[in-house]
């Protein structure tokens, strides 16, 4: 479960997300849309404190972090627990480039969760299995395609067994050829229940995946509801607009 209750965040003089509330249920997928500059990205690195709300509650599963008025910023060490909860793919895979692809996988859990070498190797190969790319194990990544480096970025996130999954348009840096092996990986999870946020610019992937699709405008949650409801009768002019672009 992933709860946002009235987070406010700016930068400067700038108000970025303006007193935003979503839940996501546990196994729900909800698809974040809007335009440039909405606040999408921001609100996802709220949502695993990569940057931290100036008001507001944030829950994701068992763990709750209050920004609230008087309570002090936490720790650096509960921020680090808190973010190992949630899984983030980002549009440029991130991979570490010296490191093979198995290295790239098993990094976190030996390095952060102390998992034995042997072990971590065991479940990362079945991970890039998972994904399709147990045979590019010792490969390093700049020989693998965008859509590949991003499987081994989501596979790299999920030996970290997150609670939840944050995608911030992943596919939006792939050729088009390539954007379908990515979409089944996430469609896949999805079908295995885990809690996810895609920011996409994919409206058909976010009407077939999503249980709930939000648009967002100038930091504000203009329009949400049920994926082929908000995608396909939009109840706001705005959401209208913005969908209008992807006809
Ligand atoms: P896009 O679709 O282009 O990725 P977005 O909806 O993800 O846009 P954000 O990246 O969340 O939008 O940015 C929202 C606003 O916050 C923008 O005006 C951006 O310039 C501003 N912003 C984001 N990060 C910072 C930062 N670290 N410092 C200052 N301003 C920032
Ligand atoms: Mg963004």
């Amino acid at each position: 479960m992933i709860e946002l209750i009235h987070v406010k965040k700016s930068f400067g003089a700038v108000s970025v997300l303006k007193d935003i509330s979503l839940r996501v249920p546990r196994g729900g997928v909800v698809a974040l849309i809007g335009p440039s500059g909405s606040g999408k990205s921001t609100l996802l690195r709220c949502l695993n404190l990569l940057t931290l709300p100036e008001s507001g509650v944030i829950r994701v599963g068992r763990s709750t972090m209050d920004f609230t008025n008087g309570h002090q910023l936490p720790r650096d060490k509960d921020l680090a627990a808190f973010r190992a909860r949630t899984g983030m793919v980002f549009q440029n895979f991130n991979l570490f480039p010296h490191m093979s692809v198995i290295r790239n996988v098993m990094e976190g859990p030996v390095t952060v969760l102390k998992v034995r070498p042997d072990e971590a190797r065991q479940t990362a190969l079945a991970l890039l299995d998972k994904v399709g790319l147990r045979d590019k194990a010792d490969v390093a990544p700049d020989k693998l395609s965008g859509g590949q480096k991003q499987r081994v970025a989501i596979a790299r996130a999920l030996a970290m067994k997150p609670e939840v999954m944050l995608f911030d348009e992943a596919t939006s840096a792939l050729d088009p050829e390539l954007v379908g092996e990515v979409l089944a990986v996430v469609r896949q999870l999805a079908a295995e229940g885990m809690t996810m946020v895609l920011v996409t610019h994919e409206m058909a992937f976010a009407r077939e995946v999503a249980d709930t699709v939000v648009f967002m405008r100038d930091g504000v949650v203009v329009e949400d509801g049920p994926a082929r409801q908000v995608i396909d009768t939009p109840r706001e002019a705005a959401t209208r607009a913005f969908l209008s672009h992807f006809h």
